[in-house]
């Protein structure tokens, strides 16, 4: 009998489980406990919508048989059981959408947290085994299939004999050695207890002997005052919702015009394809303890796209269609209230924990953006009191409400700055004046910022108002510093005329303090939005109606005035390199470095 070969991604997380430093092997027992009820649960739903099928509560169970005598341990269940085919396909290859993860050569420490992402499954029978046998017999079929494998080198698939649908899974278990007690895996209590840790909370009896070792009750239909957080914690691992252990658990339990349980949970780590278009929301969905479906995103709006877990619900019908869950009143209303409850949830964790919430903000906040700038701003008003900004006064995160309500009176508006870092912006020359006057400033570090204060607009009836854009209200003298005299305006004519393919006008400006000039944007696109559309590959490439600003008290305007009336050669290489400068500080990219050296090198010259 031939070999057949893994394929090369199953073989290079096979390895990592063989060569396991993993310090939890005792969970391959979990993992496979946790197979078996998945198989339990494809029975029960085919029983429960087949009426041909004669559907015996008493079928459904799981077996577990540790045999000294050949050093194996045997899980055994009464599911769906697995066709050949299945065999070959399921536990050939890592059937999960992060086996593409795994292609990619990973250290070691990172590998043994991506397994952790997904789960190890059943390849970790190989952390205790160096054998494994599977021996299945699919749901409507006569024959029964054997798979086994040593390891590495492949495995074979033979025909072979059972009495009914359902799989046995057995282990032959490694040698002990000084470091590692392979052998507690077949003594009666040990296996015992780990069923009890790892899976006390699953639905199907699982037997040893005579007993029924777990208490069958799921955790979302307990009483949450029996419950502690490691009960959560576990349960969050158990299903594999997240690495780690989460940031924070909800328990829901709701009986009313619709009755439902749900536990969601708060990912303290971002999955690694969260902000990739691979990510799926969702939620488990389960009709009275059955699972429906493994990935509702009906359930969850978007921008609460990270919330991980699950629902059951009795009013929901086993029967029900994908599509038809889509129209379905009773999950229309679930995911209102559940939708509610998260937001309830981040509010008070807001307020109570805030050092939690600033966690989970770096983690997940720019989902809540753009939250806010989606389909024209119809969330804005549930997310705005969720976002937080770098603030110049504070030097730490801080709420739109906390911001207003320091703000000082004669404070015209809500002042923020765009910028790489808060390094950056602190150089920006526009923000010096705006702290100069004492006014907070918030930094918008992130690309979606701006696009959602834009569709913010105004909060709590403060408009925002970039320190970049035109009127920034911060004297009243501040106009007329801006018209210069007459013969200013012919030189900044004449420097205007110079960049006119660069800008769209050369002002004088009072905003600026210590720095010669800056460049702002006219119009609803600022230089940093037009950063983020030229970034974007397939982007349509979009120019900000930029304004050169010239410091009207600067003692260079008095060099300009100079150069105006005396050398109009030396006043343009002086204006191409202000502009340049301003390109730099903005960090736009000089349009003709080249120029812009040669004229540093003629000044240098001089
Ligand atoms: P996962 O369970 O996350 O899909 P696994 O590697 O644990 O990944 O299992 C791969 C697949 O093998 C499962 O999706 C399932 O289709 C099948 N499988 C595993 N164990 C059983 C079982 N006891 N009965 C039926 N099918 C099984």
């Amino acid at each position: 009998m031939a070999k057949k070969q893994f394929k090369a991604e199953s073989k290079r997380l096979m390895e990592l489980m063989i060569h396991s430093i993993y310090t939890n092997k005792e969970i391959f027992l979990r993992e496979l406990i946790s197979n078996a009820s998945d198989a339990m649960d494809k029975m029960y739903y085919r029983a429960l919508q087949d009426d041909a099928l004669e559907f015996r509560r008493e079928d459904y169970y799981i077996e577990i048989f540790p045999d000294k005598e050949t050093r194996t341990i045997t899980i055994r269940d009464t599911g769906i059981g697995m066709t050949r085919e299945e065999l070959d396909s399921n536990l050939g290859v890592i059937a999960r959408s992060g086996s593409d993860q795994f292609k990619k050569d990973h250290e070691t420490a990172e590998d043994y947290q991506i397994i952790g992402q997904f789960g190890v499954g059943f390849y970790s029978a190989f952390m205790v085994a160096d054998r494994v046998t599977v021996n299945s017999r699919a749901f409507g079929q006569e024959e029964a299939y054997q798979w086994e494998s040593s390891g590495i080198d492949g495995y074979t698939i033979t025909k072979s004999e059972k009495e009914s649908h359902g799989t046995d899974i057995t282990l032959h278990l490694r040698e002990s050695s000084d470091e590692e007690d392979m052998d507690r895996y077949l003594k009666d209590y040990e296996i015992r207890s780990l069923i009890k840790k790892y899976s006390d909370f699953i639905r199907y009896p699982i037997r040893m002997g005579e007993d029924t070792i777990n208490s069958m009750v799921p955790l979302w239909r307990k009483n949450k005052s029996e419950l502690t957080r490691e009960d959560y914690d576990n349960f969050y691992e158990e299903n594999h919702f997240g690495f780690g252990k989460p940031l924070k658990h909800i328990h829901v339990s709701v009986d009313g015009a619709v009755s439902y349980n749900a536990i969601l949970y708060i990912p303290s780590r971002v999955p690694y394809d969260y902000y990739t278009k691979e990510f799926q929301k969702g939620l488990e969905l389960y009709s009275s303890g059955v699972m429906i479906m493994k990935r509702c995103p009906d359930l969850l709006p978007d921008h609460f796209g990270f919330v991980q877990g699950l629902v059951d619900s009795e009013d929901l019908s086993l029967n029900i269609s994908r599509e038809m869950l889509q129209n379905d009143r009773q999950l229309r209303l679930i995911s209102k209230k559940i939708r509610e409850k998260i937001h309830q949830e981040l509010l008070q964790m807001l307020r109570v924990q805030r050092e939690d919430y600033e966690e989970f903000f770096r983690n997940f906040g720019r989902t809540l953006k753009f939250g806010i700038y989606n389909e024209f701003g119809k969330d804005k008003e549930e997310l705005q009191d969720l976002l937080l900004f770098y603030s110049s006064s504070e030097e730490k995160m801080v709420t739109l409400e906390e911001y207003v309500d320091r703000m000082k009176e004669d404070q015209p508006f809500i002042y923020f700055a765009s910028g790489e870092t808060a390094e950056r912006i602190n150089r920006m020359p526009q923000v010096e004046k705006v702290l100069d006057k004492g006014f907070e400033v918030l930094y918008f570090t992130d690309e979606v910022d701006e696009f959602a204060i834009q569709m913010l607009w105004k909060y709590k009836d403060k408009e925002f108002r970039s320190v970049s854009s035109g009127d920034l209200k911060l004297d009243e003298d501040q106009e007329e510093k801006r018209d210069g005299s007459d013969e200013d305006q012919e030189m900044l004519d004449h420097l205007k005329k110079l960049l006119e393919d660069k800008v769209e006008d050369v002002r004088l400006t009072g905003r600026l303090k210590s720095h010669p000039v800056c460049l702002t944007a006219e119009g609803p696109l600022s230089i940093e939005m037009e950063k983020v559309l030229n970034s974007m590959a397939d982007g349509e490439k979009m120019k900000a109606r930029k304004i050169l600003e010239l410091n009207s008290s600067h003692p260079l305007l008095d060099r300009l005035r100079e150069l105006y009336r005396s050398n109009r050669d030396q006043l343009d290489v002086y204006g191409r390199l202000l502009l340049g400068q301003a390109l730099i500080l903005e960090g736009l990219d000089l349009e003709d470095p080249i120029q812009f050296n040669q004229d540093i090198l003629k000044l240098m010259m001089e």
